[in-house]
């Protein structure tokens, strides 16, 4: 069985590149190690986390699957929920600010096609809501291109698929 079964349930995205330990060759997510220069501060069977290299980013840690399971919160489907939770978890456990937010950027406004989920700082300066302006579905104009976690789940559970422009 590959190593990411063993951690999901739920198949990687559909695609003939994905490699037997599910990596994507190119995809610079799948390929997160200290030896790559990334500094990572958390690793386990199923996830990673590493600091954002910007040191401009509100973005404190991003937390990836090690595997290409989906390119973006897009791919998401009600079997990932247990990934996106032991996500956030360790989201938690990393960054136990009480008002650390998380989220998932929504292409075509996701830098890198390999799912990732944001750990921000808990000050919400005003920039940072306009540039991580949060999905409010009932909004009138769709979704903006970021979700939080929570919202994630939300959709999720409820059989949803997230996107920008739907209503
Ligand atoms: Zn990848
Ligand atoms: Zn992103």
């Amino acid at each position: 069985m590959p190593r990411w079964l063993s951690c999901f349930p739920s198949r990687p995205s559909q695609s003939l590149e994905i490699d037997t330990a599910g990596r994507l060759p190119g995809c610079v997510f799948c390929h997160v190690s200290v030896e790559r220069g990334f500094a990572v501060v958390h690793e386990d069977e199923c996830l990673i986390a590493f600091k954002d290299r910007s040191p401009q980013a509100e973005t404190r840690l991003l937390i990836i699957p090690k595997t290409h399971i989906a390119s973006s919160v897009r791919d998401l489907r009600s079997s990932h929920v247990q990934l996106v939770k032991g996500m956030v978890d360790l989201g938690h456990r990393l960054s136990p600010a009480e008002d650390s937010n998380m989220g998932f950027h929504i292409p075509p406004f996701s830098s890198v096609p390999h799912l990732h989920l944001h750990v921000m700082s808990g000050r919400r300066t005003t920039l940072g809501k306009l540039k991580y302006p949060v999905a409010q579905r009932n909004g009138g104009k769709g979704w903006p291109w970021f979700v939080t976690a929570d919202q994630t789940l939300d959709i999720l559970e409820q059989g949803g698929t997230i996107g920008v422009g739907k209503s």
